[in-house]
């Protein structure tokens, strides 16, 4: 489930890196909080609707980060649900990415390692932006592999170029047409 769609070089799609990698702290700080809204209003539409198309979840966890460096630390996202209160009843599961990210539409399940025992569990999966999910599916994969189920896949920005293909073009225009609340972006849910 996307919350938003994004092209390349948007307001958005520029919130989506700097929340993650702006020098100053607090460029950070306010990408973060405006990607929180974002979220949190959301939520509050659509939340219900993404746990019952899910069949519910038991823990979140966030689609490792490709920068450099990233391993240190907790990946910012997961603060930015915690937030917007995304609730994660058992707790989060660390997800950790080992060396060169997957190439686009190239799912490496072996770039992601699963921290701790998952075996059983139902999770809802994070990730900031997907281009061709091939961060998202490898992880998907890395889960599977450890015994639990990706039961969700939830982004903040899904990044679109129109210009890519007429196909595109054409789709973009239709979603980017509806009124926002005409209809959940999930089948069969909400909406009139
Ligand atoms: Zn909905």
């Amino acid at each position: 489930m996307p919350v938003a769609l994004c092209r390349p070089g948007d307001a958005l799609s520029g919130a989506l890196r700097r929340y993650k990698d702006a020098p100053a702290p607090d460029a950070r700080a306010h990408h973060a909080h405006s990607l929180t809204r974002m979220l949190r209003d959301h939520l509050e539409e659509h939340g219900s609707c993404l746990w019952s198309a899910a069949g519910g979840w038991d823990a979140v966890a966030v689609v490792p980060s490709s920068r450099p460096g990233a391993l240190a630390v907790a990946h910012p996202l997961m603060g930015v649900a915690a937030a917007a209160g995304l609730a994660s009843p058992t707790g989060t599961i660390r997800l950790v990415g080992l060396g060169r990210p997957p190439a686009h539409l190239r799912p490496r399940p072996e770039w992601v390692a699963v921290a701790g025992e998952v075996e059983g569990r139902r999770v809802l999966l994070l990730d900031d932006t997907w281009t061709t999910g091939a961060h998202a599916f490898s992880a998907t994969g890395a889960i599977g592999r450890r015994g639990a189920t990706v039961a969700a896949v939830l982004v903040l920005g899904r990044t679109v170029d129109p210009g890519a293909a007429p196909a595109l073009a054409d789709w973009w225009g239709r979603m980017t047409a509806r009124p926002a609340s005409a209809a959940c972006c999930i089948e069969g849910q909400g909406g009139p």
